[in-house]
């Protein structure tokens, strides 16, 4: 009995989804679609719109196909309903009579209704089920900076002066003198948008949107025009920043500086004005990593003899030793001296880190222009056991 009775009740459920399913395809009233009466304002059609689109949403019914025509059809609904001389249309003179009096607009995107909707002038920044709400960004602002080696090595800050377009400080991007100047755009009723509808053949309709050509999409139309910035709305400024070098940071580091570039009424928020850092030739020193390599010329008597020497490093004012007492240095020798390297940086967290590259230093050794005579009969007997020896070698070969 009790099975019946189920079996009875889901073949209802079947039914009445199927009803429903082929009724959202079919020429609904749209007050009946919006659940609202004909007589229903403006808020409460925007209210019912709002609570049904979400609650029909395809991306919250992945399993059910119907949501899909269901949130169209609101779409399609609230496309005409939301626009006060479609809407009058409408009520004379139904679906048919919107066609008839060229109103097509619409083919709008359901989508892209329930975007505009949401996105559009609506106080920002609401989230819904899971999707954020886009705000637009301005583009970057890319600035190659060059550096010394010296300053990536020691750390460093640098005064910039950018130069970048702001808002109108009088009209604060609105283009008109006061307030009171900037009007709703009568023929779009503020929407930035005219939907139309296309009837593509009988009963079937298309609706597409495109922006206002009164007042270019905007929405708004001024009355007088600001009177600082001529209604351009913008106008350019200069920003100093401060530009952070951490000890360490690598060639073509990026330092961002977030929302700091040009800002324009055509988008919600400034993109990042962006340092990309650029490393002058050093005439000693090359890096490679966090190593450093450093050119070093010795005299003929230290690469033969051995030295005990020192440089001054990159901060000018370290001393490092170079000792090789006692020891032959031929040229092109390279000596490593760890931790004399550039500091540690770590470029996720952006900071200093323990530790240090190693130097090498590649030896150059100066010979003398000329030997005397009698020195060289000197060196003659000194380094005859040499010569000896590399002919041996070439000997062998
Ligand atoms: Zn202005
Ligand atoms: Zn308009």
């Amino acid at each position: 009995m009790r099975v019946q009775w189920y079996a009875y009740l889901a073949f209802c459920l079947v039914v009445a989804l199927l009803g429903w399913g082929a009724q959202a395809t079919s020429d609904r009233d749209y007050y009946e679609v919006l659940g609202v009466k004909p007589s229903a304002t403006q808020q409460q059609i925007k209210s019912a719109y709002r609570k049904l689109s979400i609650k029909y949403h395809p991306d919250k019914n992945p399993d059910d196909a119907n949501a899909t025509s269901k949130f169209s059809e609101l779409a399609e609904a609230y496309g005409i309903l939301s626009d006060e001389e479609a809407r009058r249309k409408y009520d004379r003179f139904g679906k048919e009579g919107l066609n008839e009096h060229g109103r097509g607009s619409g083919g709008a995107d359901p989508f892209d209704i329930f975007a505009q909707f949401f996105g559009g002038g609506g106080g920002g920044g609401g989230s819904f089920f899971g999707f954020e709400q886009q705000e637009t960004q301005g583009p970057d602002l890319h600035i190659p900076l060059e550096v010394t080696l010296a300053e990536l090595y020691m750390g460093h800050t640098v005064e910039y002066d950018v130069s970048k377009q702001v808002l109108c400080e009088h009209c604060h991007g609105s283009g008109a003198e006061n307030p009171s100047d900037i009007n709703t755009c009568t023929s779009c009723k503020g929407q930035g948008i005219k939907v139309v509808q296309q009837m593509l053949m009988p009963g079937f309709y298309q609706t597409m949107q495109s922006p206002c050509d009164v007042c270019s999409g905007t929405g708004k139309v001024i009355g007088t025009k600001c009177s600082r910035c001529h209604g351009n709305k913008v106008e350019r400024t200069n920003e100093p920043l401060t530009v952070e070098i951490t000890a360490g940071m690598p060639d073509r580091h990026r330092i961002a500086f977030e929302r700091h570039a040009d800002h324009s009424p055509e988008w919600d928020v400034p993109g990042s004005v962006v340092f990309h850092l650029r490393t002058r030739p050093h005439p000693r020193f090359t890096r490679d990593g966090n190593d450093l390599h450093l050119n070093y010329t010795i005299s003929l008597l230290q690469a033969l003899s051995g030295f005990e020497t020192s440089f001054t490093h990159l901060d000018k004012t370290t001393r490092v030793d170079l000792k090789r007492p006692n020891a032959v240095t031929p040229p092109g020798f390279v000596q490593k001296i760890k931790g004399q390297g550039m500091p540690h940086f770590e470029e996720h967290s952006g900071v200093s880190a323990d530790g240090a590259g190693d130097l090498y230093v590649h030896y150059t050794v100066e010979f003398p222009e000329s030997v005397t005579s009698a020195n060289r009969a000197i060196l003659k007997t000194v380094l005859s056991a040499t010569i000896k020896a590399s002919n041996a070698i070439h000997d062998e070969l």
